[in-house]
This record gives structure tokens, sequence and C-alpha cells, in this order.
């Protein structure tokens, strides 16, 4: 059975969705069939993959708003092994039209039940906010990866994010672990960085990917090309680290056994 992993921070702009593709397309070219789940509605992990928004019948939403099965939303990305569950805007309208619907947390998990069994990994990429796709999709995983930008104030909010966890193991799905705390955009030149590198390990411990992300201007640009960075430039350090963490991540147990 695959592994479920979100990659969480109620914070935008803190590399969720950059670590979200280039993660499952890095474990897909080490050889894990994977998929990507896109919880955003702004889509940017669908796009991201070379997906044409324009051209998505059927999202996410149509998943966990009116119950279609996952696997008929399901489509294969340009990357080998690599199949996504696209997100368009139309997602916008879940947060509210969930609240009144019967088990409104369980729905993701439920969905990708059947699925969980045809990947190696599935890697969820959640919105900038703690509302009900997040905890759809906490409660479907049994892990989080949590990115964390170096930059000042980079542990503030990351409280809320850890009492959400803790509601959500108590709750919902007490089997949910952190999987692992991926520091981004460090800016290696800035004394800043480093402190924050320890502020973060201080607090999370071995918690903390070995792996940090550095800021490269590639792994900015390859969005805007529908690649991940290993497509869009192999050489570049950003595919060198996000390769790195791939390997990291499948040390950490490739499957819920
Ligand atoms: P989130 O999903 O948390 O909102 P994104 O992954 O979309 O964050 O990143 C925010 C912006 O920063 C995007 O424009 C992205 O391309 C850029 N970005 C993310 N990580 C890096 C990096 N390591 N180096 C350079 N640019 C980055
Ligand atoms: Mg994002």
């Amino acid at each position: 059975m695959g592994k479920i992993m979100s990659i969480a921070n109620q914070k935008g702009g803190v590399g969720k969705t950059t670590s979200s593709v280039n993660l499952s397309a890095c474990l897909a070219h080490l050889g894990n069939k994977v998929l990507l789940v896109d919880v955003d509605p702004q889509g940017n992990a669908t796009s991201g993959t070379g997906v044409n928004k324009a051209d998505v019948k059927h999202c996410i939403y149509n998943v966990l708003v009116e119950d279609l099965p996952a696997e008929e939303v399901c489509i294969s990305t340009t990357i080998d092994n690599l199949d996504i569950i696209p997100a368009t805007i139309q997602l916008a309208g879940a947060e509210i039209e969930l609240v009144p619907t019967i088990s409104r947390e369980i729905r993701l998990k439920k969905s990708l039940e059947n699925l969980k069994l045809d990947y190696d990994y599935i890697i969820i990429d959640c919105p900038p906010s703690l509302g009900l796709l997040t905890l759809n999709a906490l409660t479907a995983s049994d892990s989080v990866i949590i990115p964390v930008q170096c930059e000042y104030y980079a542990l503030e909010g990351l409280s809320q994010l850890l009492n959400t966890i803790r509601l959500v193991q108590k709750h919902l799905n007490k089997t949910l672990m952190i999987e692992g705390v991926l520091l981004t955009m460090l800016d290696a030149r800035t004394n800043l960085g480093l402190q924050v590198i320890e502020e973060v390990k201080k607090y999370f411990q071995d918690k903390v990917y070995q792996t940090i992300i550095p800021r490269n201007v590639r792994l900015g640009e390859a969005p805007s090309h529908g690649l991940p960075i290993i497509t869009y430039d192999a050489k570049s350090k950003g595919a060198e680290v996000y390769l790195e963490l791939a390997k990291e991540v499948m040390a950490n147990g490739e499957r819920v056994r």
C-alpha cells in the first residue's frame, strides 16, 4: 500500500507546491509509482506538472463534493510514473459547500482508499489555510511534511499548524505522524538563514531533513514551463536537492506495512 503524505503549512509562499511537484517527480524518477493530489484551488501543482487547467473536465472538487470516484479524475502527466488528481478554481467553493455535508473531514481519505493500492506514494499539496481542505488532507495522510521558509519569523504560525495536527490526531486520524520538516528557500549568503536553520533544528530536532532547499532561480522558472525541475534542468542545484530529498523520504520508510 502506498504511503500518503500531505505537504502542509498555512503560510503561503513557503514552498509547499514547489516541494509537492518536485518531490513527487523525483520519487517517480527514482522508480516509484506516484500520485500527486492537488487540493489547492489555485491549482499550481496542476499547472506545474504540465496539465492545462482549461482542459480539465473533472477535478478534486467533483470527488470531494460530488462523490465522483477519484480513479475517474486521476490523469497521467508527461512524467513517467507520475499521475495527478488536478484542482481548478472550482475547488474554491468546496470549503463552504462541504460544511453541511456528512463526514466532511474524511471525504478525501475515503476517496483515496482504492487508489492507495496502485501507488508507492501519494503526495497531497495543501492550500495555504487550515480549513476543511487541509483537514481532509491531514485526515487522509499517514504523515505530514512541513516546509519552513528560511526567513525571519520562520517559526511563527507553526504552533497553529501543530495544534491542528494534534486535533486531527485526537479526533480524526490517530496515526498521523510528522514525516519531516523541510527548510526551503535558503539564501546561503546571509547569516539569517543559518540562524533560522539552528532555531528550527532546536525546535524540531531530528525531524528536520538533512536536505535543505536553497533559493534557486531554475526552481522558480520551472513551473512556468509546466515542468518539474528534474525535467526542466536536470543539472541544476534545484534538481540535485530535490533528488536528495526524495532519497531521504524513501529511506524513511517506503510503504506503510
Ligand atoms: P506555496 O505553495 O507554499 O504557496 P510555492 O511553492 O508556490 O509556495 O512557492 C512560492 C514561490 O516561490 C513560487 O513562485 C515558487 O516558484 C518560488 N519558489 C519556491 N521555492 C523556491 C526556491 N527554492 N528557489 C526559488 N524560488 C522558489
Ligand atoms: Mg501552493
